[in-house]
């Protein structure tokens, strides 16, 4: 538990290092103003985060009876917090147990449709964002565990991104993971229909038992969540 304790000390200390570099990297532009006055002004990244699932969609559903949509919250919290620490400008489509379908929406489909329809027009929203979806995986064969990141097919900038975060899981997180990103089409909606960078990280497998015990805890969260921004960082500082 110590040991568990001080990695997780060890990787904030890591984490706020690294985002410093990456937010305070660039030596801000001096700009003349009407009146004669140098000021400075930063540009700062805007991320958009989104929860997969909420409300009476819970997505995927974890062996010990754990539904995604709260393990997704919970990461997208974390990943929501950093971000706001080190200066970047956040959007999140949902932050609550919810589903944002348009009012006066009935019956589980139509209301699912509006919810995706929503969650695609806060994303397409905002000109320069880098987006983030958060999910987990599950199969029919419980062996299979591990993170994985998509991306839309014909995005290379959604490729780096998810190219990015998956080093940052192998080099931080799971050391055996040889999962590659995985290029996606017309199936995956958000990703397919999204103008700027995204990807979807599916974060584990709720199939498999050892996973999807990890998943659940608050401090496994935390560690998922810190991973995947890190490897958001380091997309944007190769932006
Ligand atoms: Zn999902």
């Amino acid at each position: 538990m110590g040991n568990k304790r001080n990695r997780l000390i060890m990787l904030f200390g890591a984490i706020i290092c690294i985002c410093a570099a990456v937010v305070f990297s660039d030596e801000p532009k001096p700009q003349q103003t009407s009146a004669g006055v140098v000021s400075t002004a930063f540009e700062r990244q805007l991320i958009v985060l989104d929860a997969g699932h909420g409300g009476a969609d819970g997505g995927c559903v974890s062996i010990g009876g754990t539904p995604e949509k709260g393990i997704n919250l919970s990461i997208m919290q974390t990943i929501r917090d950093t971000a706001a620490i080190m200066g970047y400008d956040v959007i999140c489509t949902r932050e609550s147990d919810i589903s944002i379908h348009d009012e006066g929406v009935t019956g589980l489909a139509k209301q699912k449709k509006s919810d995706m329809d929503n969650r695609l027009a806060i994303i397409n929203k905002y000109e320069g964002a880098v987006a983030l979806s958060i999910h987990q995986n599950q199969f029919t064969d419980p062996q299979y565990s591990g993170t994985q990141v998509f991306y839309p097919k014909d995005s290379e900038q959604s490729h780096l991104l998810a190219e990015s975060i998956k080093g940052r899981v192998v080099s931080t997180l799971q050391p055996e993971n040889e999962r590659e990103t995985k290029p996606v089409g017309d199936e995956l909606f958000l990703l397919n229909n999204a103008k700027c960078p995204i990807v979807m990280v599916e974060c584990g497998f709720l199939s498999n038992a050892g996973e999807a015990a990890r998943l659940e805890t608050p401090e496994y969260q935390k560690h998922m969540a810190i991973t995947v921004f890190m490897g958001l960082c380091d997309y944007i500082r190769q932006m």
